[in-house]
C-alpha cells in the first residue's frame, strides 16, 4: 500500500505551482495544483477524521495537540527558513512568527475544554426547566490563508478549530505553499488520524473549490475583494464564513504621550514584515504641538534600519504586485502635496522598498484611505484629539489601532471603531492569545484567538430539560377554559404595570 504524501494524495492534474524566493527570484520548490475533485476528496476524508476526532475526550485531543506543537517546535528552524525564503521576511521575524504560531497552539489546547464547557442559564418563566447551552465541533473547517504571515495567521484558525474537535483542510496562499506543506507533513506524522489536517495547494481556483465544497465553515484571511468572492461561493451551501480581512490601522499620538516610546513603536508597527501586516500602523495622527518633534524621532529610528540581507530589519516585499501598489500610493500622495521626509519612490529597487516617511498627508490621498501594505509611515498633523478620533474612524476598515497618550489614553481607545486597540503599544493584542482577534466593516467579522476563537468553530446547542411537571403546562393544547383571561392578567402582571413587572424593573435598577 502506498502511504499518502503530506498534501492531498490524489491530484487529477499534473500541473504544478512553483514557489519563488522574492529576495532572489529563484524557484525554491513546487506543489500540486488541486482541482475541485481533489478538494472534495480531501474534505470527504477530513469528515471521516472529524467523526473520530470529535468523539475523543478533551484530554485525549490535548495530548495529540501537545505532540503536534512539540513536533513543530522541533522543526522551528526549518519552518523559519522556509518562511524567510518564501515570504522574504528576515530570519528573526520568521522565527518570531513560528514562536507566535506555537503560542496559539498551546493556548487553544489549554483553553478548549473551559471555552466549550456547557453553561446553565436562567430558564425564566419556565422555572421547572433546566436550561443549558453547550458547544459542539462543527465538523470540517476550510481555512484559506494569505501570504504575509503564512504560518501565524492560518494557525489562528487551525489550532482553535482542531482544539475544538474539528478536522481542517487548509489552502495556503499560492505565494507561500511550502510552509503549509511542511506543517501538513508534520501533522500527518504526529496525529493518529492522518487526514485530520490536510493541505490543498493552488491559486484562487483551489481556494474557490474549498469555499464551494462541503465544509462546515470557511475561515478566510485575505483581502476584502477576495473575501466577497468567498462569501458568494460559500452561500451556495449556506456555509458560514469567518472573515479576517485587511485594515488601515490608525495610530493616535497625543500631546502628553511618551514620544520616544511612541516613535519607536510607530516605526516597528508600520515597518515590521516590511509593512505587510493586516495590523500594520498604516496612518498616524499626531497632536500639533508635538508633531515636528515626533516626525524627527520617527525619521531617526527609520534611518537606523537596514533593508535586505538575511538579518536586515526589513526584507524583500513578497510580490512585485505589492511593490506596484506601494509605488502608486506614494506617487498619488506626492502628486497631491505630501512631503517625502525619507525614502520615497526613488528608493524602490526591485522587490526592496526603503522605509518611507510622509508628512503633509490628508484623506484625499490613497495612502490614507486604501491599504498600502508596505513600509510607509504617513503622518498627519491634528489640532485636537477629537479630530484625531474623527480621522481615525474615517475609514471603511476597522481592524487594529493604537493610542499613545497619557490621561486620555483609555477614553481615546474606547472611541476608536476597531476590533482591537493597543494602548501605549502597537500590535500587542495579536501577541496575547486570550484576546479575540478580528475586525469590523471591511476588515471582516467573526473572531479567531481567545475563547471566542474556539467557539467560532463550534455549533451552539440549547437544551431545555423539564425537571418537574407543573399543573399549568403552557406547552399543551389542553388548557383551562379561562386560559385567555389568565394570560391577559399574566401579561399585565409580568410585563405591564403589574406589581411583579414593577418589582422586576426596580430590581434591575438597584442591581
Ligand atoms: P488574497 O485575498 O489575494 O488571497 C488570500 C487567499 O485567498 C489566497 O490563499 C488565495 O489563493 C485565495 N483566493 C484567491 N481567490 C480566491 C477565490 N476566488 N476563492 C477562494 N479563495 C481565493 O489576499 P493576500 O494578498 O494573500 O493577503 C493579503 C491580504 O490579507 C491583505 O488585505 C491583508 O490585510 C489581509 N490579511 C488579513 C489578516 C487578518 O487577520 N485580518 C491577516 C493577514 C492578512
Amino acid at each position: 500500500m502506498v502511504r499518502r504524501m503530506a498534501t492531498v494524495a490524489t491530484t487529477t492534474t499534473t500541473e504544478r505551482l512553483t514557489s519563488y524566493n522574492p529576495s532572489t527570484g529563484e524557484a525554491i520548490g513546487s506543489v500540486p495544483i488541486h482541482t475541485q475533485a481533489d478538494v472534495d476528496a480531501a474534505v470527504a476524508r477530513a469528515r471521516v477524521a472529524a467523526t473520530s476526532w470529535s468523539a475523543l475526550s478533551f484530554g485525549a485531543r490535548a495530548e495529540e495537540m501537545v505532540a503536534f506543537r512539540k513536533a513543530l517546535a522541533a522543526h522551528a528552524d526549518e519552518l523559519a527558513e522556509l518562511l524567510h525564503r518564501e515570504n522574504g521576511k528576515p530570519e528573526l521575524e520568521a522565527l518570531t512568527e513560528v514562536m507566535m504560531a506555537l503560542g496559539h497552539i498551546q493556548h487553544a489546547t489549554a483553553r478548549a475544554e473551559a471555552a466549550m464547557a456547557p453553561r446553565r442559564v436562567s430558564a425564566g418563566l419556565l422555572a421547572n426547566f433546566r436550561a443549558t447551552i453547550s458547544y459542539h465541533p462543527l465538523g470540517v473547517i476550510g481555512v484559506i490563508g494569505p501570504w504575509n504571515y503564512p504560518l501565524f495567521t492560518p494557525m489562528g484558525s487551525i489550532a482553535y478549530a482542531l482544539a475544538a474537535g474539528n478536522a481542517v483542510v487548509w489552502k495556503p496562499s499560492e505565494l507561500t505553499p511550502l510552509v503549509a506543506t511542511k506543517v501538513a507533513e508534520i501533522a500527518q506524522k504526529t496525529f493518529a488520524l492522518t487526514d485530520l489536517l490536510q493541505v490543498v495547494t493552488g491559486a484562487g481556483a483551489t481556494g474557490a473549490a474549498l469555499a464551494k465544497s462541503a465544509v462546515d465553515k470557511i475561515s478566510f484571511t485575505g483581502s476584502a475583494a477576495t473575501g466577497k468572492r468567498v462569501m458568494l461561493a460559500a452561500s451556495e451551501r449556506l456555509t458560514p464564513v469567518l472573515m479576517e480581512l485587511g485594515g488601515k490601522d490608525p495610530m493616535v499620538v497625543a500631546e502628553d504621550a511618551d514620544l520616544d516610546k511612541a516613535a519607536e513603536a510607530c516605526v516597528y508597527g508600520a515597518l515590521t514584515n516590511a509593512g505587510q501586516a493586516c495590523i500594520s500602523v498604516e496612518r498616524v495622527y499626531v497632536a500639533d504641538a508635538i508633531h515636528d518633534k515626533f516626525v524627527d524621532k520617527v525619521v531617526e529610528n527609520v534611518r537606523a534600519l537596514r533593508v535586505g540581507g538575511d538579518d536586515g530589519h526589513l526584507g524583500a516585499m513578497t510580490s512585485p504586485a505589492q511593490v506596484a501598489i506601494v509605488k502608486d500610493h506614494l506617487e498619488d500622495a506626492v502628486a497631491k502635496g505630501a512631503k517625502v521626509v525619507t525614502g520615497g519612490v526613488d528608493a524602490i529597487s526591485g522587490n526592496y522598498i526603503q522605509p518611507t516617511v510622509l508628512t503633509g498627508v490628508d484623506h484625499h490621498m490613497k495612502v490614507m484611505r486604501d491599504e498600502t501594505f508596505g513600509p510607509v509611515i504617513p503622518i498627519q498633523r491634528v489640532g485636537s484629539l477629537d479630530e484625531a478620533v474623527k480621522l481615525a474612524n474615517d475609514t471603511s476598515y476597522g481592524l487594529g489601532s493604537s493610542v499613545f497618550a497619557g490621561k486620555a489614553a483609555r477614553t481615546i481607545a474606547n472611541r476608536l471603531r476597531a476590533g482591537m486597540t493597543s494602548v501605549n503599544s502597537v500590535m500587542a493584542f495579536a501577541g496575547i492569545p486570550s484576546l479575540p482577534f478580528g475586525g469590523v466593516g471591511d476588515s471582516g467579522f467573526g473572531r479567531i484567538h481567545g475563547d471566542e476563537g474556539i467557539r467560532e468553530f463550534t455549533r451552539i446547542k440549547s437544551t431545555a430539560e423539564q425537571v418537574v411537571a407543573l399543573p399549568l403546562n403552557m406547552l399543551s393544547f389542553r388548557q383551562p377554559k379561562d386560559m385567555t383571561k389568565r394570560l391577559r392578567g399574566m401579561i399585565k402582571q409580568l410585563y405591564g404595570e403589574g406589581v411583579m413587572a414593577r418589582a422586576a424593573d426596580l430590581w434591575r435598577k438597584l442591581t
